[in-house]
C-alpha cells in the first residue's frame, strides 16, 4: 500500500465495504446480500465455528435475512424451529430426512397429495430403500387399520388435499401417529398459518411452498419447514448445509414482505372462494363444486376444527358437466381474467387443470382412482372483485359450451 493509495482495482473491490452498521434500527430487515462473514480476529471466527459465540459464518450456514423470515413463520406456526429452503420441494425433502429414515422404513402418504411430493417419495426416497405407502387419510378408521399394518415411521398429508380439496382431521391422524410411533409431516401450504397452525393439532412438522400463499405474489420460490420440537433443528440445518438448497437473500426478502399481508389477502380470497363456489354450485355447466364449506360436503364441522372461521381456504375445484378434457382446455381458453398458471395463492385468480399439470405423472387409471377426471379445473382465487371472477368465469362456461349443438367460435 504506497502513499498513492489502494490502485483502483482494489477500490473497486473493498470501497464502501465492511463499514460500521448503520446508526438507527432498520424498521424492516435489510437485505444481507453476502456470501460470507467477516470477524476482527481469528480468534472469534473460531468461537463462531465452535458455537460459543453467536453470529453468522457463511451464507449457507445462515443468514440475517433469512432467519427473519424464518422467525417469523416459526412464531406464525407456533414451533420451536424453522428453517428455510429454496422451494416447497426442498423443504418436504428436508423435513422427511429430519425423520431419519433407515432403509427398509416406510413413509405413510395421503393418496392424494401433491404430485411431486408423491414423485419425491417414490423416486427420491425410493431410491435409498425407503418404501411409500399410501392411505386415504379422510377415512380415520382405514389410514389406522393401514398404519398398524405398515408400520410407518413417517405420515404425510395436506390441510387441505389437491386438487379435491378435502380437509384433513390433522389431531385425529396425529394421534395414529404417536400411535404408530411416527412422525407426522402436514404440508401447510393450501391453508398457511393463517388458516391453519398443524404443531398445535398434533403434528411434529408444518410444511410451506412459501412459492404460494406465504409470498402471494407470483414472483418468488421458497420452502419453510417448521418443527414442533427443537431437537430437529441440527437436522434441518444439517440439510440446508449439506444438500444446499437454501433460500436466497431476495426470496426471503420478497416472502417476508408477502407475509405482512397474508391475513388481509386470505381473508378476501376466502370470501371469494365462498361466494365462487356457491355461485358454480348451482351452475348447470358444472356438475361437481369440491369446496369445504357447501351444503353438500361431508363432516363440515371438521373444516371448523382444523380451519379459521368462517373461512374453507380460497381454493375452489369443479368438475363439468361435459367431462373431458377438451372440454376443460375450452373452459380454460376462455378465460379471459383468470390467469391460466401451474401455482396457487397469488393475489390473482389462476386456473390450472390437474390431470395435465399436478398430476401429470400419474397414471389415468390412478387418476380416475382418486376422482381426478378429465373435466376437472382447479381454481385458485385471488382478490380481484369477485363480480369480475365471477363473470369472466360465467362467460368462459358459456362460450366453452360443447356437445350442445353450439357453434363456438374462436
Ligand atoms: C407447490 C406445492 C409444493 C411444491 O412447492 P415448490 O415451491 O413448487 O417447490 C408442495 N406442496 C404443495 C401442496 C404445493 O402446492
Amino acid at each position: 500500500m504506497g502513499k498513492k493509495g489502494l490502485g483502483i482495482n482494489t477500490q473497486l473491490v473493498h470501497a464502501g465495504e465492511r463499514g460500521a452498521p448503520p446508526q438507527g434500527k432498520p424498521v424492516s430487515t435489510p437485505i444481507y446480500a453476502t456470501a460470507t462473514f467477516t470477524y476482527d480476529s481469528m480468534a472469534e471466527v473460531d468461537q463462531v465455528f465452535a458455537g460459543e459465540q453467536q453470529g453468522y459464518i457463511y451464507t449457507r450456514y445462515g443468514n440475517p435475512t433469512v432467519a427473519a423470515l424464518e422467525e417469523a413463520v416459526r412464531v406464525l406456526e407456533a414451533g420451536a424451529a424453522a428453517c428455510a429452503y429454496s422451494t416447497g420441494m426442498a423443504a418436504l425433502h428436508a423435513a422427511i430426512f429430519a425423520c431419519e429414515l433407515a432403509p427398509g422404513a416406510t413413509i405413510l402418504a395421503s393418496q392424494d397429495l401433491y404430485g411431486a411430493t408423491i414423485d419425491l417419495l417414490y423416486k427420491i426416497f425410493g431410491s435409498y430403500g425407503i418404501k411409500t405407502a399410501t392411505a386415504d387419510f379422510s377415512d380415520v378408521a382405514a389410514l389406522r387399520a393401514k398404519a398398524l399394518e405398515v408400520g410407518p415411521r413417517v405420515l404425510i398429508a395436506e390441510t387441505i388435499s389437491n386438487p379435491l380439496l378435502k380437509v384433513c382431521d390433522i389431531a385425529a391422524c396425529a394421534e395414529i401417529a404417536r400411535e404408530v410411533r411416527a412422525r407426522f409431516i402436514v404440508d401447510n401450504t393450501f391453508t398457511s398459518p393463517y388458516l391453519c397452525q398443524p404443531l398445535k393439532l398434533g403434528a411434529d412438522f408444518s410444511v410451506h411452498s412459501a412459492t404460494k400463499y406465504l409470498s402471494g405474489h407470483a414472483d418468488v420460490m421458497g420452502g419453510v419447514v417448521v418443527a414442533r420440537d427443537e431437537v430437529d433443528l441440527p437436522t434441518l440445518i444439517g440439510v440446508m448445509k449439506l444438500v444446499g438448497g437454501i433460500l436466497g437473500v431476495w426470496e426471503a426478502h420478497e416472502i417476508h414482505r408477502g407475509l405482512k399481508t397474508l391475513s388481509v389477502r386470505m381473508d378476501r380470497q376466502c370470501a371469494n372462494a365462498a361466494s365462487l363456489a356457491e355461485y358454480l354450485s348451482s351452475h348447470s355447466r358444472v356438475s361437481r363444486v369440491h369446496y369445504p364449506a357447501l351444503a353438500t360436503t361431508p363432516n363440515r364441522d371438521l373444516m371448523k376444527r382444523v380451519l379459521r372461521s368462517p373461512h374453507a381456504g380460497a381454493l375452489v375445484s369443479i368438475e363439468l358437466q361435459e367431462n373431458t378434457r377438451e372440454a376443460a382446455f375450452r373452459f380454460m381458453d376462455a378465460l379471459t381474467l383468470c390467469v391460466r398458471s401451474t401455482s396457487l395463492g397469488d393475489v390473482f385468480t389462476s386456473v390450472l387443470h390437474p390431470a395435465t399439470a399436478s398430476h401429470r405423472e400419474m397414471s389415468p387409471k390412478r387418476r380416475l382412482q382418486l376422482g381426478i377426471t378429465e373435466g376437472l379445473v382447479r381454481i385458485s382465487v385471488g382478490i380481484e372483485d369477485v363480480a369480475d371472477i365471477i363473470e369472466d368465469i360465467q362467460q368462459a362456461l358459456e362460450k366453452s359450451a360443447g356437445g350442445g349443438g353450439r357453434v363456438v367460435y374462436s
